[in-house]
């Protein structure tokens, strides 16, 4: 059935993941700060609102894909009173599992029913409807948000209540993290033992070593012709990015007094690297620091 969706944060992810549920036919009412994102997603068939609040009065679904947790609890304080009783929020930004805990009471405290969706797959994904998303909230909220999200997504995975979707996120990218640093070190450790690129990932790739961050995005130019580093480390998955969300999984372990030194060292390391040199680069591109800083 046709749906009207309210779409806020039509950047780098959400133009494109507004475009599409438009493209198939849904009612979309588009709303950003930037004049220019608003007129890109107009192009692409999303009507644009002057407000936030304007774009969620008549809509049974907003979907907001925002920078941070801030900019969603910021939002929620106007969007909230805006919408009918009942309408289906869902978050799909990645922030802290504090503040989309927080953003779900807000929105059931104010009549409505709430879900955190957070996506992995990146602008390749959201352009081509892609995306995995990640979900957190009741059952019903889930199958109500389904239809949307397989439009714009090729997987949705219900992880649990409320916040269980950031949380799968910060997880997954806290294992993605620490793999790629290991990678990395033991790379590095190689070529000093004077072993190559390709005989230690034929040894790794098929032991007990394997991982996505050896088979799939090799930080070495070689031996995975299609990984960034053959590239010369253009993205992928933006460094600022893997920084960005080891800093929630940081905030996480810390607010749960868990023992994880590798992911507090990972989101310390891919911190100093993206300010440093590699913000833009894919973040396998921290193999370079590593190999740099360990000296001759
Ligand atoms: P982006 O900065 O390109 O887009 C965010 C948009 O939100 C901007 O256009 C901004 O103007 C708008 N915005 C901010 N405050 C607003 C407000 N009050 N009202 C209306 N619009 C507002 O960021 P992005 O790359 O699209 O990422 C969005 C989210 O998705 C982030 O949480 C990010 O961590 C996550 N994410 C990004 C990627 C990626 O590859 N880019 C991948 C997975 C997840």
């Amino acid at each position: 059935a046709r749906r009207t969706v309210a779409f806020i944060g039509l950047g780098h992810m959400g133009g494109p993941m507004a475009a599409n549920l438009a493209g198939a036919g849904h009612r979309v009412r588009g709303h950003d700060l930037v004049p220019e994102a608003l007129a890109a997603a107009a192009r692409a068939g999303v009507e644009p609102a002057g407000s936030a609040a304007g774009a969620v009065a008549d809509a049974d679904t907003v979907i907001t894909m925002l920078p941070a947790g801030r900019h969603v609890l910021d939002l929620y304080d106007t969007l909230l009173p805006a919408a009918r009783p009942g309408t289906l929020f869902v978050d799909c930004s990645t922030i802290d599992v504090a503040d989309a805990r927080t953003a779900h009471e807000r929105a059931v405290a104010a009549g409505m029913r709430a879900l955190d969706a957070p996506v992995s797959g990146g602008v390749v994904g959201a352009e081509a409807g892609t995306l995995t998303f990640m979900a957190g909230g009741g059952e019903a909220e889930f199958a109500g948000a389904g239809p949307l999200l397989d439009v714009m997504g090729g997987k949705a995975v219900h992880c649990g209540g409320p916040g269980a979707g950031q949380a799968a996120k910060i997880c997954n990218n806290m294992i993605l993290g620490v793999s790629m640093i290991a990678v990395s070190e033991a790379f590095v450790l190689g070529e000093r033992l004077g072993l190559s690129h390709q005989a230690l990932f034929d040894v790794a790739s098929t032991a007990s070593g394997q991982c996505w961050a050896l088979s799939v995005n090799c930080p070495v130019p070689g031996p995975v012709p299609t990984s960034p580093a053959n590239r010369d480390y253009r993205p992928g998955f933006a460094a600022a990015l893997m920084a960005k969300d080891l800093g929630l999984a940081a905030n996480a372990v810390k607010a749960g007094g868990v023992q994880a030194e590798l992911g507090l060292r990972a989101a310390e390391l891919y911190a100093e690297y993206a300010e440093r040199v590699g913000a833009a680069e894919d973040f396998s591109g921290i193999v370079r620091t590593i190999r740099e800083q360990g000296g001759e």
